[in-house]
């Protein structure tokens, strides 16, 4: 049989991608692959659940475009289709004098965003998030929570509605690109089609290249692991509290997000993983491993930034150290009150100079899209990334008439 399309990848990217095509082509024959036995077990089933707002990312980038469509489609979507969201809103909070003139960037930002932005007292603040010490925050109303895992398993319906197949452990091994179609081989046998996007999350990079894609950059996977706080310490935190990112890292620094289930989390940090798939800190592999330490973008990376990292890493080995930053926002919170939670990893794509990639990179070539990197917030933004890659094969695919 000869599908129209392959997706690779049963994350939140991958699914939104097979909606938008199922929406708009309804007759096309869609096949998405996952090589687990369930959908979105990695990144979206393991991050925050914040629908971001797009208030950090450079004006005019693809990230700033899609998170501001993304929040608002994705509100939209869940209204629609009845899954559990709260647009709660969340602050930026400032605790020293030096993170003020940040804190005003930030918010000049946002406005160039063009998003609703507003400057708080420390008055305000309090009267938003009781328990928080600030010398000054922004309010973002247009951020919200939201399970990305429900949302994808609604996306996964859609496809299966309009007759699309998803093949669960599924593992794409080789991809062989012909001039009428494209051919993939996984450990279930080979698979032909027309078009084919790859969704592989924190493998893309490497699915990329078994497709002839040649680029310099290279996924490295940062580990994010969260703490929760005790059930009677909840109302510490009424909703989503952030501090004022570092321009450099903006994911770094403790985050206060409240879950749709009630949950409180703190964190996510970054800490290197050395396995790309690799939720616990004794996990490794020894090719995912390797292949980071040995990439010339990691070592420039790890040798400018030792002391961050290294501070990271020991947040992450202690709970005393972890619980100075959080008590830097909310000095009740005590050790005693905080748990071990979930981790998720980040694939995030670093170039061979050291540097993070910060805005989304989809590479379109022949019959196949490459989203090669997607870090957050790709989760708020995937309706519009399924929107966008479809549009690219319209745009530059002379035989998409025929799907
Ligand atoms: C700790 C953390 C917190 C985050 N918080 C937020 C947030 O609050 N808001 C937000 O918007 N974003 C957030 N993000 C980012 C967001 O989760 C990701 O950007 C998004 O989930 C990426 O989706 P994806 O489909 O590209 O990748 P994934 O969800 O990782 O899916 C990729 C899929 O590809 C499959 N795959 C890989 N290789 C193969 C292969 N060879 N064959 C078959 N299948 C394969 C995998 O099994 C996987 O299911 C966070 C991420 C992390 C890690």
């Amino acid at each position: 049989m000869m599908y129209d399309f392959t997706i690779i990848g049963g994350g939140i990217v991958g699914l939104s991608v097979g909606m938008e095509i199922s929406r708009r082509y309804p007759n096309a024959s869609i096949l998405l692959v996952d090589k687990e036995p369930k959908l979105s077990l990695h990144q979206t089933g393991r991050n925050s659940g914040v629908i971001h707002s797009g208030i950090y990312y450079k004006p005019g980038s693809l990230k700033a475009e899609l998170a501001r469509k993304g929040n608002e489609q994705m509100a939209l979507f869940c209204q629609e289709h009845g899954i559990e969201h709260e647009i709660c809103g969340k602050v930026i909070v400032a605790t020293n004098e030096a993170e003020l003139p940040l804190l005003e960037n930030l918010h000049n930002r946002g406005v160039e965003n063009q998003l609703q932005v507003e400057r708080i007292s420390e008055g305000e603040l309090k009267t938003i998030e009781p328990h928080v010490n600030g010398i000054g925050a922004i309010r973002v109303p247009s951020t919200g929570i939201v399970n990305y895992r429900q949302v994808a398993e609604v996306f996964a319906e859609l496809i299966k509605q309009n007759g699309g197949e998803i093949a669960l452990n599924t593992e794409v091994e080789d991809i062989d690109i012909k001039d009428e179609s494209v051919e993939v081989r996984t450990n279930q046998g080979v698979f032909k089609s027309r078009y084919l996007i790859n969704c592989s999350g924190l493998l893309s990079d490497r699915v990329a290249k078994m497709a002839n894609i040649k680029t310099d950059m290279k996924i490295v996977p940062f580990r994010g692991e969260y703490y929760e706080l005790k059930p009677e310490k909840r109302h510490l935190v009424k909703h989503l509290i952030y501090p004022v990112p570092n321009p450099d890292f903006p994911f770094l620094g403790v985050h206060f997000t409240r879950m749709t289930d009630g949950r409180i989390l703190l964190g996510p940090n970054a800490v290197l993983s050395f396995k790309r798939e690799g939720y616990n800190k004794t996990d490794i592999h020894l090719k995912d491993m390797i292949e980071t330490l040995t990439y010339p973008g990691f070592i420039r990376l790890a040798g400018q930034n030792m002391s961050e990292g290294l501070k990271e890493m020991v947040r992450s080995y202690s709970k005393r150290a972890f619980i100075k930053d959080v008590q830097r926002f909310i000095p009740e919170i005590e050790v005693s009150d905080i748990q071990p939670s979930k981790a998720g990893v980040r694939a995030q794509a670093l170039g061979p100079k050291g540097n993070l990639l910060d805005d989304f990179v989809i590479i379109q070539h022949k019959r196949t899209v490459h989203v090669c990197n997607a870090p957050s917030p790709a989760a708020t933004a995937s309706i519009e990334i399924g929107k966008k890659i479809v549009n690219y094969f319209e745009e530059h695919t002379s035989s998409m008439a025929g799907v």
